[in-house]
C-alpha cells in the first residue's frame, strides 16, 4: 500500500515507518518537524525510494490537501499531534491548533481527495486516526477501560485529543470517510522524546541529576513497547472494522514509584555509578489533574485482529534503557538545546480568593 503518515518523524510515528517500509509499503512522511520531531528516527529509510518526506504543518489547510494530493495515498494514519500532557497545562491553545483544527483540515483533505478516487480505491481507502486511553479519563483501582467507555478527559491534552476523535467518527457517519480510531496506553522505547517519563527518567539518571517523581509515585500506566503499538497499528489498517474503535493496551501496568525503582536498578546493572541511581529520586509536587491510574481492556483487537503485545515489560524497558546508553549522540543535542527536561505544566488555575 501507499501510506500518509502524519508526525511521522515523533517516537511512535517513526517506528511504524520504520516497520511500514520493511513490510513493504511505500510511505509519504508528512510532518511539521516541531521540538518533538527528529528526523534522524528515520535515517534507515530515508534514502529509500519507497520514502517520501514532506514538511507541511496540518494547521495549514490549503498546504494539507495540496501533500494529500500529491500523495496519493491508499490510506492515511494520522499521528501528528502535540503530546505533551504538562505542555498542554502550560499552553493549551497549541493542542488545539494542531489536535483538533489540525485533524480537521486533515479530514478535509482527505474527504476531498478520497472523493476524487476511482470507485475501487475509493472504497478500498482508510482514514486511521491514532489516540490515546487518555481520553477516557482516570480509573480507581478497580476496572479497565473498553473501547464503549465514557469520554472524561482531564487534561488539555486529552481534551484535545478526544475532540479529535469525535471529529474523526463525525467525518465517517457525516460523509462515509471510511475511518478507524486506536485508543493506545503509554508507549515507551526507543527514540522517545526526552520530556516524557522514561527518557526522562534514564537521562536524569546518567547526568547525575535530580530524577523527579511526581506526587508519591502512585499513579498508575499501562505501558506498551513503541514497535508493539506499529504492529497494531498495521494489524487494524489491514484487517480493522470501518467505523470501528480499537482499544490498544501493553497488558502491563506499573506504578510510576516501582518504574523508575526498576530502571534505576537495570542502569545499575548496565552503567555502575558510585551509588545507586535510586537515591537521586525525589517526589515533586503532583502535576494538577493528574490522572490516578489508566489500564485497558485490550480484548477486542486481540479477538478480531489476533493482535497482543509481544514483548514483556521488563524486556522493554531493558531494551529501552541499552538504546539510550548506546545512542548518546540521538540525545546529547536536545539535552544541550536544555529542551525536555525542565519542569512543566505546574500551572493551575488560581484559587478562589
Ligand atoms: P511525538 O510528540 O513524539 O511526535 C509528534 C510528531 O507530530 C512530531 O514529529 C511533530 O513534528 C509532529 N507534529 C506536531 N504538530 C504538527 C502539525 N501541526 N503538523 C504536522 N506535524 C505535526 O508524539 P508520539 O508520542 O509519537 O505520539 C504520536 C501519536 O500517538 C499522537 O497522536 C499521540 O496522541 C498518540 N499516542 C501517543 C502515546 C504515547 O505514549 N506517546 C500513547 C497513545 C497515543
Amino acid at each position: 500500500m501507499k501510506l500518509l503518515v502524519t508526525g511521522g518523524c515523533g517516537f511512535i510515528g517513526s517506528a511504524l515507518i520504520r516497520l511500514a517500509v520493511a513490510r513493504g509499503h511505500a510511505v509519504f512522511n508528512l510532518d511539521a518537524l516541531t521540538y518533538a520531531a527528529n528526523p534522524a528516527n528515520l535515517s534507515s529509510v530515508a534514502d529509500l525510494p519507497s520514502y517520501t518526506f514532506a514538511k507541511v504543518d496540518l494547521r495549514d489547510a490549503a498546504a494539507t490537501a495540496d501533500a494529500v494530493r500529491q500523495a496519493r495515498p491508499d490510506a492515511i494514519l494520522h499521528l501528528a499531534a502535540e503530546t505533551h500532557v504538562d505542555r498542554s497545562i502550560d499552553g493549551p491553545m497549541a493542542f488545539i491548533e494542531t489536535n483538533v483544527s489540525g485533524t480537521a483540515n486533515l479530514l478535509q483533505a482527505a474527504r476531498d481527495y478520497r472523493d476524487s478516487l476511482p470507485h475501487q480505491k475509493r472504497d478500498d481507502f482508510r482514514f486511521l486516526h491514532v489516540s490515546t486511553d487518555e481520553v477516557y479519563g482516570a480509573l480507581g483501582a478497580e476496572g479497565l477501560f473498553t473501547e464503549t467507555s465514557a469520554y472524561q478527559p482531564n487534561s488539555p491534552y486529552a481534551a484535545s485529543k478526544a475532540s479529535s476523535d469525535m471529529l474523526v467518527r463525525a467525518w465517517g457517519k457525516t460523509y462515509g470517510l471510511p475511518v478507524l480510531i486506536t485508543n493506545c496506553s503509554n508507549n515507551y522505547g526507543p527514540c522517545q522524546f526526552p520530556e516524557k517519563l522514561i527518557p526522562m527518567v534514564i537521562l536524569s539518571a546518567l547526568r547525575g541529576a535530580t530524577i523527579p517523581v511526581y506526587g508519591g509515585g502512585e499513579n498508575v500506566r499501562d505501558w506498551l513497547f513503541v514497535e508493539d503499538h506499529a504492529e497494531a497499528l498495521l494489524a487494524v489498517l489491514e484487517a480493522g472494522r470501518v467505523g470501528e474503535v480499537y482499544n490498544i493496551g501493553g497488558n502491563a501496568e506499573c506504578r510510576n514509584i516501582d518504574l523508575v525503582t526498576r530502571l534505576c536498578s537495570m542502569l545499575d546493572t548496565a552503567r555502575p555509578a558510585t551509588r545507586p541511581y535510586a537515591e537521586q529520586i525525589s517526589f515533586v509536587t503532583d502535576r494538577p489533574g493528574h490522572d490516578f491510574r489508566y489500564a485497558i481492556d485490550a480484548g477486542k483487537i486481540k479477538v478480531e485482529l489476533g493482535w497482543r503485545p509481544s514483548t514483556a515489560l521488563d524486556d522493554g524497558l531493558a531494551r529501552t534503557v541499552q538504546w539510550y546508553l548506546d545512542n548518546e549522540a540521538w540525545w546529547r543535542p536536545i539535552l544541550d538545546g536544555r529542551c525536555g527536561q525542565e519542569r512543566l505544566g505546574t500551572r493551575r488555575a488560581s484559587p478562589p480568593a
